[in-house]
C-alpha cells in the first residue's frame, strides 16, 4: 500500500486533461510511443471526435521514479469534464486520495473545476494545482496561478506549470503525485470492502465494475455480494487496466481495477453501491451511496413514423438501440408511448441536454435511426384539486386545468465565474430567466463568483450558450438542484396549418409565454419548407390563440415559359395551378422537419 497513488484529474473541458493523461503514459512507460494515439483513454469514437471525455477510465501506470528502489503504482482515473456528468466525477473523487487541479492559462479557472475542486477538498482529497498551456502565447500563467490558489486557499508554491503538449514539467507532475498524494489508507485484514466507480456491459463478460479496494482484498473466483442491491455472483475474473486489462489472482486494499461478474445488467452494479465477500461479509457498506435521476426528458420518435409503412421495423431497431445504450448508461431512462402525430416511440430521461444530445447522435449515428426528437422539458410536479399529486415529464400528458390545484416547477442554485467586466451581462442574463441573486464575491485576477438561484427550466434550455455569448466565453457555470416551488405555469401548444403538433407542446411561465411563443413561430417559419399552399402557424394556450404567422406559399410562376401573346393560354394554366394549389390543402399535412423540435429549445 506505501507504494500506491490513486489520483484523479480535475479539470474543465478543453484545458488538457485528456493530453496529460497522454504523457502520464508515455513517461511512465505504461504505452509505448510508438503506440500513443492523441487522448488514448477518450476510446469512444464519439468522444474522440467531440473532443469530450464520456465515461470514466481507470488506468494503471508503474513508474520507478530516479534513484528509488521500487517501482510505485499509480493509478488514474480519467474524469468527464462537463456539467451533465458532475456524478460521476463525485464518485471518481471518493475512490481517490488526490487530485490534480488542472487549470488552462490562457482560461482561467471554470466554475464546474471550482465546484469539484472545493468537493475533493471536502473529501479530504489532497490537491495538486497545476497550470498547462504555458507554451501558449496567450498563457497568463502567474495570474491563473495566484487566482487558483487564492480561491481555493492553497500556497502559491504548490503550483506546477506545464505544457502537456510539449511535456514541459510533466515529470514535476509525477514527483508532486509521489511525494505530496498520501497512500491508500484501509485495513488488509478486514472483510473486503470495495466500491463500486463505474460499471459497464460487455456482451462476452457480462457486467464489468471499475472498484477500489478500501478495505480487505478481492480473490478472483470469489463469491461476492453487492451491499445496497443485496445480489450476489462470482468474481469471475479480477485485474488492472494498463490500459489494456491484465488478470490478476487478488486485488488488495488500496488498490484499483476492474471486476467481471456474471451481472447482465447494469442496473445490478450500480455505481456507488458496496462490494463485500459472501463468505465473511463486512457489516456496513461505504457510505455516499446516490441514485442518479433524469432531469430532463424528451421523446424519441421516428422520421418514418413508428406505425406506418415499413415503420414497425425500425421501431424494433430502436427499442433495440436504446436497450444496448442503456446497458451502459444507468442515468438513461426510457418507456414506450404512443403519440398521434408521431406514432410509436419512447419517453426518455436524460442527465441534461449535453447527455440527451449525446445519445440523439449516437441513436443516429451508430444504428442508423431517423429521428424526431422532441422539445425537452423538465420534471413538473402537479397537485390535483383531489389531493394527489404527480411528477409530469411529458408536457401532452398535462390533466386538464380543472383537476390542477397548482404546478411547481425545479429550481437550481448556480455558481457563475465570470470577468468582473462581464458581471452585469450576466446579471441581466441570470434576471431575464426569472432567477435571483445570493451572493456576488471578487475572486483574484479580475474574477467574479456570482452565486444565484433559477427555475431549472430556464437553465436547461439554452443558459449555458447564453452565458458563453454574454461573457466572451469566459462564463462558466455549475449547478445543483434544490427544490420544486409553485409557480403560474401553463401549457404552451403549437399548430401547424390549423393542426397541432404535440410534440412541440411546452411548459412555460404565463409570463415568459409571449416572448417564447414567438421565438418558437419565428424559428418555426424559418426551418418549416414553403408550400404550394399559405401555411398557417399558431401559438395556443387553452384553446385561446396568442401568437401567429404565416409561411407564404411558394412561387412557381407556371406561365413563365410562355410567350405574352397567348392570354387564354395562361389563364388556364393559372385555373390549373390554384385548383392544384386547393387540393393540396385539403389534403394538407405539413411535414414538420425534426430540426424543429430541437429548435425550439432557444428561446432569444
Ligand atoms: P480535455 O477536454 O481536458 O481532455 O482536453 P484535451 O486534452 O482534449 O485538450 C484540449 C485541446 O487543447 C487539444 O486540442 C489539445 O491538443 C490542446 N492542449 C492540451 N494541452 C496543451 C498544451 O499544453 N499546450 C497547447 N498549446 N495545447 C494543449
Ligand atoms: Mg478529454
Amino acid at each position: 500500500m506505501r507504494n500506491i497513488r490513486n489520483f484523479c484529474i480535475i479539470a474543465h473541458i478543453d484545458h488538457g486533461k485528456s493530453t496529460l493523461a497522454d504523457r502520464l503514459l508515455e513517461r511512465t512507460g505504461t504505452v509505448e510511443k510508438r503506440d500513443m494515439q492523441e487522448q488514448l483513454l477518450d476510446s469512444m469514437e464519439l468522444e474522440r471526435e467531440r473532443g469530450i471525455t464520456i465515461k470514466l477510465q481507470p488506468v494503471t501506470m508503474q513508474w520507478t521514479p530516479p534513484k528509488a528502489d521500487g517501482p510505485l503504482t499509480m493509478n488514474l482515473i480519467d474524469t468527464p469534464g462537463h456539467v451533465d456528468f458532475s456524478y460521476e466525477v463525485s464518485r471518481t473523487l471518493s475512490a481517490c486520495e488526490g487530485a490534480l487541479l488542472l487549470v488552462d492559462a490562457t482560461q482561467g479557472i471554470q466554475a464546474q473545476t471550482l465546484a469539484h475542486a472545493v468537493q475533493a477538498k471536502e473529501q479530504g482529497l489532497t490537491l495538486i494545482p497545476v497550470i498547462n498551456k504555458i507554451d501558449l502565447p496567450a498563457a497568463e500563467p502567474e495570474d491563473t496561478a495566484k487566482a487558483v490558489a487564492k480561491t481555493l486557499e492553497l500556497p502559491e508554491d504548490d503550483v506546477i506549470f506545464i505544457s502537456a503538449k510539449t511535456g514541459e514539467g510533466v515529470d514535476e507532475v509525477l514527483g508532486a503525485i509521489r511525494d505530496r498524494v498520501p497512500a491508500p489508507e484501509g485495513a488488509p485484514g478486514a472483510p473486503l470492502r470495495a466500491l463500486v466507480f463505474d460499471s459497464r456491459y460487455d456482451p462476452y463478460q457480462g457486467v464489468v465494475a471499475s472498484i477500489r479496494v478500501v478495505d480487505g482484498s478481492l480473490p478472483a473466483r470469489a463469491k461476492i455480494k453487492l451491499m445496497v442491491a443485496g445480489k450476489s455472483a462470482e468474481a469471475n475474473d479480477v485485474g488492472v487496466l494498463r490500459p489494456q486489462p491484465e488478470i490478476r489472482k487478488r486485488l488488495e486494499t488500496g488498490e484499483i481495477g476492474y471486476l467481471v461478474t456474471g451481472f447482465k445488467s447494469i442496473a445490478e452494479v450500480r455505481v456507488g453501491d458496496t462490494v463485500t465477500q459472501a463468505a465473511g461479509p463486512a457489516k456496513e457498506p461505504l457510505p455516499g451511496y446516490r441514485e442518479v435521476s433524469p432531469m430532463v426528458f424528451a421523446g424519441i420518435f421516428l422520421e418514418s413514423g413508428g406505425s406506418s409503412g415499413g415503420g414497425s421495423g425500425d421501431y424494433g431497431k430502436l427499442r433495440e438501440a436504446l436497450g444496448k445504450l442503456a446497458l451502459n448508461d444507468a442515468s438513461l431512462s426510457y418507456e414506450p408511448v404512443q403519440s398521434q402525430a408521431l406514432g410509436q416511440g419512447f419517453r426518455a430521461g436524460f442527465l441534461g441536454l449535453l447527455h440527451l444530445d449525446i445519445i440523439r447522435e449516437r441513436l443516429a449515428r451508430e444504428f442508423n435511426l431517423g429521428l424526431v426528437v422532441t422539445a425537452p422539458t423538465v420534471p413538473y410536479e402537479i397537485r390535483l384539486t383531489d389531493g394527489g399529486t404527480l411528477t409530469l415529464t411529458d408536457p401532452a400528458e398535462l390533466p386538464d386545468v380543472t383537476r390542477i390545484e397548482e404546478i411547481a416547477e425545479p429550481w437550481a442554485e448556480l455558481e457563475i465565474i465570470c470577468r468582473s467586466q462581464d458581471l452585469g451581462a450576466v446579471q441581466q442574463l441570470i434576471a431575464a430567466r426569472r432567477g435571483t441573486f445570493a451572493d456576488t464575491r471578487f475572486a483574484a485576477a479580475e474574477r467574479v463568483i456570482v452565486q444565484a438561484e433559477l427555475p431549472l427550466a430556464n437553465l436547461v434550455a439554452d443558459f449555458y450558450d447564453q452565458l458563453k455569448g454574454a461573457t466572451a466565453g469566459y462564463g462558466s457555470l455549475a449547478y445543483e438542484l434544490t427544490d420544486f416551488r409553485a409557480a403560474p405555469l401553463v401549457r404552451l401548444d403549437f399548430l401547424v396549418a390549423g393542426e397541432a403538433v404535440p410534440g412541440l407542446s411546452v411548459i412555460v411561465h404565463q409570463g415568459e409565454a409571449d416572448r417564447r411563443a414567438r421565438a418558437v413561430l419565428a424559428k418555426l417559419k424559418e426551418i418549416i419548407p414553403p408550400a404550394m399552399f399559405q401555411i398557417a402557424l399558431q401559438a395556443v394556450i387553452g384553446g385561446k390563440v396568442i401568437a401567429r404567422e404565416n409561411i407564404s406559399p411558394r412561387k412557381k410562376d407556371v406561365t413563365a415559359g410562355l410567350y405574352g401573346g397567348d392570354v387564354t393560354r395562361k389563364r388556364k394554366l393559372q385555373e390549373k395551378q390554384k385548383k392544384g394549389k386547393a387540393r393540396m390543402k385539403a389534403e394538407g399535412s405539413v411535414r414538420v422537419p425534426p430540426e424543429a423540435f430541437v429548435a425550439v429549445l432557444g428561446q432569444d
